[in-house]
């Protein structure tokens, strides 16, 4: 035997499994019989195409041995095996490269964080053995490996004994602890129960020798013990099961053991269907979001199988890009076991099950919206901004869709509220659907113009997500009410009379208007009076298609350095506030003074506007100047 060492991240993760404090240590036992399961499913598949094989269906088998005396179980199975080199690199260097990075940019997050969200695999056995043993032999070849370890010191790997091909993985349970007792794993019926919470739907039996007392036939009051082996799964996949035979306990336990969880779902749906396209379906919607969810590492998609096995791991075109945070599988009996994955893609059959499969999700938000309307508002805080990309992306090609999902907040009360809702408590006077977008709700409050609308009566969107105002100008309107921001110029509250006041004040300044533009300069295009602020002297609005905040995205956006876009911005002044007759009065007898309050002002507006000043320096000195 050779002695070597582990890569120094798998010895980290070692380490961590076997100093692990996770109160679900129980879980090691699922990890080992999903390895011993993926092996017997690959020979499987050879099988299929390979008729050398000469193995049936029924002929793979998962083995579990317990010895209480030596301390040890035994997991073995008939599958694939591992040819030394794979048992070298698979056991040597495990590749949950994503689960370290996370525990490395999370010092302090425990460890169950980590496995919880990862799974770790073969090293789990380390949570409650003191040493492994690993012997193997590949399918096909006369020699068998063994390896061995006793955690971070490293490793043995060298030849060994085994008569047939296949693998098995010797646990060497550690002592009972004051905190853990880990002789449970010694026990028959505790291991039986755990087959049953965590592996039952595993295709391949798993068996066990089960020793219980017996009366012994024609001797009264006599017993003796009766070996016979059990098979401890049901061999049923839980969406074949009928969804009153399922209780919430096994679907979480299968949501959080398959798409590595720590939470229970949010939400299951487990379906049925039958038609043009016939399927089986079992989806979850998370609690929260992964926690790579929002980048570009984040591959979606749903597990494919047909007829119970597995095709592939993740089909991604039986799920839309806005809902991309659905986990979960599909069984179809219509899908060939041989499809390869390219072939998939155009796949007529697979369309029109992505298609229902859509439906079926969005029904089902739809109903969770309607009757838990708490549950639902957690579901949009973690992936609402998925659904307002998904109406935004592709030119508006899915609003329709997606429109009635989406949530924002309201002005009255605070809340988040729907499209529908809104339009439903609109005075009958009123217009448009509005919008105001800042940073934080309290900072949009704080908008000049916010006041005015809200004096009007009307309900205002409180938009802080940067996609929000992209998502509302692709949806353009709804049932026929138009989006309008209140910072826009066209905003347009006011009655006719106050309409023509206004207008003939801002003819009759035009002179003053253009003075005051030429002060400021570049920064806008105009300067005029409005009547739609209540307390604010002054404030910006944008005329056109792009709004400050739009800008503001824009600008930020990788690449967009050297082509910013720019809001074409008109300096409001309140035409009610005293600061308009006193702009007057400087038009007729001082227009250097003119000048440097029209600075003044437009900074303010931009201040107010969470804008920066284009001059800090010159707006310093003239604030100065003024209290000197
Ligand atoms: P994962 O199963 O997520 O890939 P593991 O740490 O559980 O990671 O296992 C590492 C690798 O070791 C597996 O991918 C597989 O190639 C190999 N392996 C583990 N157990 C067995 C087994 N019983 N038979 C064949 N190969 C195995």
């Amino acid at each position: 035997m050779r002695t070597k060492q582990f890569k120094s991240e798998s010895k980290r993760l070692l380490d961590l499994m076997i100093n692990s404090i996770y109160t679900h240590k129980e879980i090691f036992l699922r990890e080992i019989i999903s390895n011993a399961s993926d092996a017997l499913d690959k020979l499987y598949f050879k099988s299929l195409t390979d008729s050398s094989v000469g193995l049936n269906a029924d002929d793979f088998v998962i083995r579990i041995e317990l010895d209480k005396e030596n301390r040890t179980i035994k997991v073995i199975d008939n599958g694939c095996g591992m040819t030394e080199e794979e048992l070298d690199s698979n056991l040597g260097t495990i590749a949950k490269s994503g689960s370290l990075a996370f525990k490395n940019e999370n010092e302090k997050a425990e460890d169950v964080d980590i496995i919880g969200q990862f799974g770790v695999g073969f090293y789990s056995a380390f949570m409650v053995s003191d040493k492994v043993t690993v012997e193997t032999k590949a399918y096909g070849s006369d020699k068998a490996y063994k390896w061995e370890s006793a955690g971070v010191d490293g490793y043995k790997i060298g030849e060994c004994e085994k008569d047939s091909f296949g693998t098995t993985v010797t646990m060497h349970i550690k002592e009972d602890t004051e905190d853990d007792k880990y002789s449970e794993y010694l026990d028959q019926y505790r291991i039986s129960e755990l087959v049953k919470k965590y592996s039952d739907y595993i295709r391949h039996p798993i068996c066990m020798d089960f020793t219980t007392s017996k009366p012994v036939e024609g001797e009264e009051g006599k017993y003796e013990d009766v070996t016979e082996t059990r098979t401890l799964n049901s061999r049923i996949p839980i969406w074949k099961k009928n969804k009153n035979e399922i209780t919430d306990e096994e679907y979480n336990n299968f949501y959080k053991e398959k798409y590595y969880d720590f939470d229970d779902p949010l939400k299951v749906i487990h379906t049925s269907v039958e038609g043009n396209a016939t399927y089986k379906a079992l989806l979850f919607i998370p609690k929260h979001a992964p926690f790579n969810y929002y980048t570009k590492d984040y591959e979606k998609g749903l597990q494919l199988y047909s007829k119970g096995v597995l095709i592939t791991d993740k089909c991604a075109d039986l799920l839309p890009d806005y809902f991309s945070f659905v986990k979960g599988l599909v069984d179809s009996e219509d899908l060939s076991l041989n499809i390869s994955r390219e072939m998939l893609q155009h796949d007529s059959q697979l369309k029109l099950i992505a298609k229902t499969v859509e439906r079926k999700i969005k029904t089902e938000l739809e109903k969770m919206l309607k009757d838990e309307r708490e549950k639902y508002e957690e579901f949009f805080k973690n992936f609402g901004i998925q659904l307002k990309f998904g109406v935004y992306n592709m030119y508006g090609l899915h609003k329709d869709q997606l429109k009635d999902l989406l949530l924002f907040t309201s002005s009255a009360e605070k809340k988040q509220v729907t499209l529908k809702e809104y339009i439903e408590r609109m005075p009958e006077d009123q217009q448009s659907i509005y919008y105001a977008c800042g940073e934080t709700v309290e900072k949009t409050e704080m908008l000049p113009q916010y006041d005015a609308v809200r004096e009007k009566g009307y309900e205002i969107l409180i938009l802080t997500d940067y996609v929000d105002e992209f998502t509302v100008k692709t949806l353009m309107e709804y049932e026929g009410k138009k989006f309008v921001n209140i910072c826009d110029e066209e905003l347009d509250i006011s009655s006719d009379d106050e309409k023509k006041a206004l207008e003939t004040a801002n003819s009759e300044n035009a002179g003053m208007f253009e003075e005051m533009k030429k002060a400021i300069g570049d920064g806008i295009t105009g300067v005029r009076f409005t009547n739609k602020l209540t307390k604010h002297p002054v404030c910006l609005a944008t005329e056109g298609a792009i709004s400050l905040d739009m800008e503001k995205t824009l600008n930020s956006m990788p690449g967009a350095d050297e082509n910013k876009v720019k809001a074409s911005v008109v300096l409001e002044i309140n035409m009610n506030h005293k600061i308009a007759d006193k702009l007057k009065e400087l038009y007729a007898d001082n227009n250097d003074k003119l000048a440097s309050y029209s600075k003044l002002l437009y900074a303010e507006a931009c201040l107010i506007a969470g804008k920066s000043i284009d001059d800090p320096i010159e707006h310093s000195t003239l604030v100065c100047d003024l209290m000197a």
